[in-house]
């Protein structure tokens, strides 16, 4: 019997753009690719898998 994985806390993705895409990683947890582009705080959460961006700006 698989068990789900369900991932607790939040993961923060550190992105060299701000404009990047994300799909959940594909698999069970995958969802439709959709692009989030991070605000002024540098930050987006994806609506789909919650998963926390954080842009990192190079200066
Ligand atoms: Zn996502």
């Amino acid at each position: 019997m698989l068990k789900p994985e369900k991932k607790t806390g939040e993961q923060e993705h550190n992105q060299t753009s701000k404009r990047f895409f994300c799909n959940g990683g594909g698999g069970a947890l995958g969802h439709p690719l959709i692009w989030l582009t991070c605000g002024q705080y540098g930050t987006v959460t994806c609506p789909y898998c919650s998963k926390k961006f954080h842009f990192q700006q190079s200066e």
